[in-house]
């Protein structure tokens, strides 16, 4: 994307990292506005969900839960086992599909407006750090004032308040890998008692503190893979947080005496620039480094209204609908992505339709022996592993559909309870004229109250070619 009215070099540094390598602290200005108060109204809301999820149930089960030690996945209210990984890796290109897409017709929307981290650090943290330190230059005065008392006791409140803060993400966090009852069994125990339990919780909380009270903005501009992707699926067609460079070059300070006359828009006040949480200068053009918060096109429609000269200098546009006018366009590649996230779509919600509502595993019993009884039967032994996805209880009944032979339960009946699983161990017994020597195919019948469920086809095993002979 070329830059008509930069040399470019700003490319060649980040603003947040001097040319020493240290670190440049950003000291936002305080965001206001429009934008800023919609982004607070939807990171109210998803704060909420995030917070609320955990402790939601839909028919007795987690909303959401991704318990990894036992297996079981919880996705609004659907238990997903791991024999459903086809649907989430089916799931999983969707949304990868999806992202491109989406980033190649919005950019870094989901950046700006949904992003965890964004979220926290911006409609949070960085909110409590206003409410405790002041604005940006004060914040910026105090950090580089000496260590007075005064000082250590408003940083050691912030940094307090940082890791209370960051106690309560890392134990949602927590909640959602071993379920809210846990959680809540791990909080009201003594330590000692859920040593793991306890050491992740710390762990987590640990990290979110470094993140937010430390990292900030660096993880959005040095470690995101997301934002790193954005050099391949940026195009000129994506809309993005903008500069208008066609109406705002050439820029010249505003003084109410003379006349802007050959002037173009900006004023050169900076306020987009103090404004923005990563440190750069938006009208230098689009960066990896923008993570599309909106906070500059809010602080320059500000300006823009006090000079009496039209909003929307900065605003969601692409460069090529500000070189040429053009609104957003259907491009080639957005209708190609469209076609592949359409037929990937519709292939999961078939696949979820007709997903079966029992899963059976069979194996031959490990170790086992094949035995042959005295009147010439050989007989198998199996043990059935059955997942119940259902939300009801399901007693189950197993029959011998062929060869003709006989099956017998040997272990407790099977009773899969809802979403749950049983397992058991089974006999096939087969008269040997009907075992062909070598594996033979068996096929099992799994029924629910007279009702065929599944069907499971396994391998019995007859007596050695040699034998025959
Ligand atoms: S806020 Fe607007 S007018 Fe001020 S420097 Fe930025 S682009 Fe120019
Ligand atoms: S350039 Fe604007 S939209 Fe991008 S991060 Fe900075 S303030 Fe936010």
């Amino acid at each position: 994307m070329s830059i008509e009215h930069t040399d470019g070099s700003f490319r060649d540094s980040l603003a947040t990292i001097d040319k020493r390598g240290n670190r440049l602290w950003v000291y936002p200005t305080k965001p206001s506005g429009r934008l800023h108060r919609q982004r607070v109204a939807v990171a109210l809301a998803l704060l909420a969900f995030l917070f609320a999820a955990p402790w939601i149930r839909v028919n007795g089960n987690p909303l959401l839960l991704f318990d990894i030690v036992h297996r079981q996945f919880f996705i609004f209210g659907l238990i997903f086992w791991p024999q459903d990984i086809y649907l989430f890796v089916l799931a999983t290109i969707a949304l990868a599909v999806f992202v491109i897409l989406f980033t190649a017709a919005f950019g870094r929307l989901f950046c700006g407006w949904i992003c965890p981290q964004t979220v926290f650090m911006e409609m949070v943290f960085r909110k409590l750090e206003y409410w405790i330190d002041g604005d940006g230059p004060r914040q910026r005065r105090l950090a580089n004032a000496p260590w007075t008392a005064a000082k250590i006791a408003r940083r050691a409140l912030k940094l307090g308040i940082f890791f209370a803060i960051s106690f309560l993400i890392g134990n949602t966090f927590l909640a959602y890998f071993i379920g809210a009852d846990a959680l809540l069994d791990i909080v009201t125990s003594p330590p000692t008692e859920h040593l793991t339990g306890f050491a992740f919780m710390l762990l987590f909380s640990l990290v979110f503190f470094g993140v937010f009270a430390w990292f900030r903005e660096q993880a959005c501009t040095l470690v995101c893979p997301y934002g790193r992707l954005q050099s391949v699926l940026l195009d000129a067609n994506s809309i993005v947080v903008a500069y208008d460079f066609r109406r705002g070059e050439p820029r010249a300070p505003f003084s109410s005496k003379d006349s802007r006359d050959g002037k173009g828009d900006c004023i050169v006040c900076g306020a987009c620039v103090r404004v923005c949480p990563t440190g750069i200068d938006i009208r230098n053009g689009t960066q990896l480094e923008c993570v599309n918060c909106a906070a500059c096109i809010d602080a320059c429609d500000d300006i823009m209204a006090g000079v009496n000269l039209p909003p929307g200098l900065i605003r969601y546009a692409s460069h090529e609908g500000i070189a040429t006018g053009n609104r957003l366009r259907f491009t080639p590649r957005m209708k190609l992505y469209s076609a592949i996230l359409t037929i990937l779509v519709a292939t999961l919600v078939t696949l979820l339709a007709t997903r079966s509502s029992v899963e059976a595993t069979v194996l031959r019993t490990a170790g086992s022996l094949i035995e042959e009884l005295p009147d010439g039967t050989i007989r198998n032994l199996y043990t059935i592993k059955v997942t119940n996805k259902t939300a009801r209880d399901l007693p189950i009944e197993l029959r011998l559909q062929s060869p003709a032979g006989e099956l017998a339960l040997l272990g407790p009946p099977l009773e899969a309870p809802p979403q749950g699983q049983d397992e058991s161990v089974f006999a096939i017994q087969i008269p040997g004229s009907r075992v062909p020597a070598g594996n033979a195919l068996v096929t099992i019948g799994v029924f629910s109250n007279n009702e065929e469920i599944a069907t499971v086809r396994t391998s019995f095993a007859g007596p050695s070619p040699r034998g025959r002979q």
